[in-house]
Formats: C-alpha cells, sequence, structure tokens
C-alpha cells in the first residue's frame, strides 16, 4: 500500500489542506494498491500564490537559463526511468513497451524544448517596430490518465521554456506515477515555486485553476467535455487556453495499399496504449470489392494480439484504467451488437482467465455505418468500426462526417494520392503508411478535438504573449 499524502508547493512537499481521501487500483488485479490524499481549493490557491510569486523572477530568466534548466529536468527523470516504468505498469496497466516509449518520450519533452530554445525568436520586428514574445504568466496544466509523465512534462517543459511558472492537477488516478514524476522534478533542483503540484479532483482543484484571475492560461488534455467546461468557465478572467480533446480518428486504406501491412497497422493504431488514445484510429475504411479480404486480414491480426498482464514483455493490449472505464466499453460493444453491426472478432466479457482485472477483448464490428454510436462516439477502448467506401471522394466524405478532428491516418502507394486524400482530410496530424509521433510538429485537434496546438515551436508559441515596442 502506497499513502500519497504530501503535494508539491513553493518547492517543498507539503501537508495538504484537504483530507478527502481517493483509493488508487491496480487495473490488473482490482486490488487497492494505494491511497492519495486530495488537495482542496486552499491548497490549490497556496500553489497558485507561489506560481505567482515565483514567476518575478522567472520571467526574467534567460534562455540559457532556462535551458539548464531543462536539461537538469531531463536528467533527473531518466536517473528513475526504471521506477517510472514500474509505477506505469502497476498503476495504469500499460505494457512494459508502452510504459518505457511513453515516459521516455516525458522525458524527452525537456530536451526537445531545450532544442526548441535555440531558435526560438522572442524579438521580432513587425512593420516598423520591435515585437517581445512575453511569457504569459501563471500556467495551469492539468492532464489525464492515459499518458500521466508524458502530459505533465511535454506541457510543464513548454511553460518552463516560455519563462511562465505552473500549478499542475494531475489526473487523480495517476497519483503514483504522478509522486515519482515529481521527486524527480524535486531532484532537479529548479526555483521554488516555479512548478507546483496539487493532486485533487476536477471539479475542486481544476475548477478552483479554471475561476482563479491569477492563471493567465490553461493548458488541458482529456475529454471534450471537461475542455467546453474549462473553457466556459476561463472566459471570465480571459485566460488563454489550449484544450486537447477527445477524437474519433479515420483510417483510409487506399486501393493499392500493401493491405497485408495497413491492415497490421490499423489494428496497431486502434488498439495502442490499450485502445485508451485519443488519437486511435478507430474507423477503418476500406473499398467496398475488398471487404471479405479485409474481414479475413483482420480476423488474423486481431487472433495475434497478445492481451494480458502487463508486466509481461509479450503483452500488447493490457486492462482499461479503471472498472468504470471496463463498463463503459462493453456498454458501447453492447450497443454495436444491438444496432446491427457485425461482431468480427471480441465481444462483450473478460478475455478467458482474465476475469479479476479490467481486460476486455479487442473487438471489431464490420458493416458499421456512421450514423451507429460506435462509429460517432470516443469509445476509448480496443473496438474498431469496419466501414466500406465505394470511391475516393466517398471515404473522405465519411472520414471527415464527425465532430472530432484530431488525427487520421491514410494507407497507400501512389504517394502523390495519398498526399492528395491528406490534404482534404480535416485533422490535427494525418500519418501516411506510418504509426509515429513528431516531437517537434504540431499536435492538436480541428473541431471539437481542441484548441491550440502543442509541441515544438508552435506549442511554444501558446505561452507567449505579443508586446509591440513602437520606437
Ligand atoms: P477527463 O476530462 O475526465 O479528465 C481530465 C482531467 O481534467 C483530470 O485531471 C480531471 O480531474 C480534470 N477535470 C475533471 N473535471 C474537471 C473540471 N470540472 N474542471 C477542471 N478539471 C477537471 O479525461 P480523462 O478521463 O482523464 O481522460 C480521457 C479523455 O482524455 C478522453 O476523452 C481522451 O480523448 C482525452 N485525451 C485527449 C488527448 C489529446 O491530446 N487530444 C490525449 C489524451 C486523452
Amino acid at each position: 500500500m502506497k499513502a500519497i499524502d504530501h503535494i508539491y508547493i513553493n518547492g517543498e512537499f507539503v501537508k495538504p489542506h484537504g483530507t478527502n481521501t481517493f483509493n488508487l487500483i491496480n487495473p490488473s488485479t482490482n486490488a487497492l494498491i494505494g491511497q492519495v490524499v486530495l488537495g482542496d481549493e486552499t491548497d490549490t490557491q497556496r500553489a497558485i500564490a507561489s506560481a505567482k510569486a515565483a514567476f518575478q523572477q522567472f520571467s526574467q530568466t534567460t534562455v540559457a537559463e532556462r535551458s539548464n534548466y531543462l536539461q537538469r529536468l531531463y536528467d533527473a527523470m531518466m536517473k528513475r526511468m526504471d521506477d517510472l516504468v514500474a509505477a506505469t505498469v502497476e498503476e495504469y496497466g500499460a505494457p512494459q513497451e508502452r510504459a518505457l516509449a511513453s515516459n521516455q518520450l516525458a522525458a524527452n519533452s525537456f530536451l526537445h524544448y531545450k532544442k526548441v530554445l535555440q531558435d526560438f525568436e522572442f524579438v521580432r520586428k513587425a512593420g516598423d517596430s520591435e515585437v517581445i514574445m512575453m511569457p504569459l504568466g501563471v500556467v495551469a496544466i492539468i492532464t489525464p490518465w492515459n499518458a500521466n509523465a508524458s502530459y505533465i512534462c511535454n506541457k510543464l517543459a513548454t511553460a518552463i521554456a516560455a519563462g511562465c511558472t505552473a500549478v499542475i492537477k494531475p489526473s487523480e488516478m495517476s497519483a503514483i506515477q504522478t509522486q515519482i514524476v515529481v521527486e524527480c522534478l524535486h531532484e532537479a533542483g529548479l526555483p521554488a515555486g516555479v512548478f507546483n503540484i496539487v493532486n485533487g479532483l476536477g471539479d475542486v482543484v481544476g475548477a478552483e485553476l479554471t475561476r482563479h484571475p491569477d492563471i493567465a492560461k490553461i493548458s488541458f488534455t482529456g475529454s471534450t467535455n471537461v475542455g467546453k467546461m474549462i473553457a466556459r468557465g476561463a472566459v471570465d478572467t480571459m485566460k488563454r487556453v489550449t484544450l486537447e480533446l477527445g477524437g474519433k480518428s479515420a483510417n483510409i486504406i487506399l486501393e493499392d495499399a500493401d493491405f497485408e501491412k495497413a491492415i497490421q497497422l490499423a489494428v496497431s493504431a486502434c488498439f495502442m496504449n490499450n485502445g485508451q488514445a485519443c488519437i486511435a484510429g478507430s474507423r477503418l475504411l476500406v473499398p467496398e470489392h475488398r471487404l471479405e479480404e479485409v474481414k479475413a486480414l483482420l480476423k488474423t491480426a486481431v487472433a495475434r494480439v497478445k492481451v494480458g498482464d502487463p508486466r509481461d514483455a509479450a503483452t500488447e493490449v493490457g486492462p482499461l484504467v479503471s472498472l468504470k472505464q471496463y463498463e463503459r466499453v462493453q456498454e458501447y460493444i453492447r450497443l454495436g451488437i444491438a444496432g446491427g453491426a457485425e461482431l468480427l472478432a471480441g465481444g462483450e466479457g473478460h478475455p478467458e482467465g482474465l476475469e479479476a482485472g479490467n481486460f476486455v477483448k479487442p473487438t471489431v464490428f464490420a458493416g458499421v455505418t456512421n450514423d451507429m454510436r460506435i462509429a460517432k462516439e470516443e469509445i476509448f477502448g480496443p473496438v474498431l468500426s469496419l466501414m466500406t467506401y465505394k470511391n475516393v471522394a466517398e471515404a473522405i466524405e465519411i472520414a471527415n462526417d464527425t465532430v472530432y478532428g484530431l488525427q487520421a491516418y491514410v494507407s497507400g502507394a501512389d504517394m502523390n494520392q495519398t498526399r492528395e486524400v491528406a490534404a482534404k482530410l480535416i485533422a490535427g496530424r494525418v500519418l501516411i503508411n506510418c504509426l509515429q509521433h513528431d516531437p517537434m510538429a504540431p499536435f492538436g485537434g480541428f473541431k471539437q478535438s481542441g484548441i491550440g496546438r502543442e509541441f515544438g515551436a508552435y506549442g511554444l508559441e501558446e505561452y507567449v504573449e505579443p508586446k509591440t515596442l513602437i520606437l
């Protein structure tokens, strides 16, 4: 049992004023593994005051000083990589490989922003005037549970690169992982108050951050519903917002694609991170006359997916994060069946022998149409919807017929055609014949997938504000 009973304010681990607790559960077994004491509004106000005081000095630091801090943060994270991975496997249920990649990405985000600082222009010319890009102030960082360290670190790295200070509210469900991250960040020895971390509930700590006048900006990753609440609340004090929200990404396989490779990629794109990915390629679009071939390939590919104990190096899909998430995904599987979709693989219930944890059978529905709820709503579990198109124009129309616009995937041999299709897709990122992340390129959504962009120089632009000097 781990007891997380401190939060981090003004460079110190302190006992929170809040006294409520939240149970931490291992999703592979549903056993109780820890308890976190939740911060409250008073804790949040103290953290904001500390970040506000630190901003005075930190906003005046040089690029060289901030680059040095970023390097120290990276070094401190790398020293604890084994602990970070173990906690991510235990508390979140990420398979080993995923847990490692996600925590390495977290550590690397400090180096990525050190690199961005090398040629980011804080002083620019516009007309005859000088434009100075000023750090915004205190940034509130609110993050979800599906890649805890990576969201905390990327947003904090951006804030530090800009010269902003931060109050971080991670997901209450990731407190064990967060504890190790905080220990690493503390070890880096930044000036007190530059970052503060308050464990707590969204409608308590998150709500206070959203309403407090001393918060200049909110960087949020999470569900579209909560994102909308934050945007509404933020407008009262004109906070800037970056919102990274949900998705229902389409994956178009074109006629000339290598179908065997493309289907393998489609399965990985949908089931990555146990299916709990905002960028999951959960709507697969294939040419109508190739349907039977695709079904056979999908059946084979899904049968090979190893679901199981995330501690096992061979496991590709672990449990869902919570029983609530498990029930939610089961409900979508029932909806798919009741709605008349054809169950091609998986289905309701646990995979055999994995009844104790929140394990879901990797599921594929064929015969899905875009008006079905399983095609419209973000399921956030390993459930793939297979749809067909008659021609490329129809594929693009179906792909764009969604309230979301985070990411899309295209497979095809003719690069002119894949580029043409990509140009017509309404999505913040389009991945062509690959499943990769570029941490220096912008990431974010069109439509209800969010507002703003993260990563690289585009991400940094969102933490600074232009001030014009007319001389
Ligand atoms: P969530 O929206 O429930 O919670 C995210 C964070 O917001 C948590 O820290 C939570 O405590 C906090 N929160 C909840 N209510 C709040 C309120 N009223 N005010 C302020 N903060 C509040 O999301 P989740 O269930 O943790 O994560 C899953 C969701 O996140 C999915 O919808 C997924 O698509 C989305 N997501 C998006 C991205 C992206 O980059 N676009 C990445 C990962 C996850």
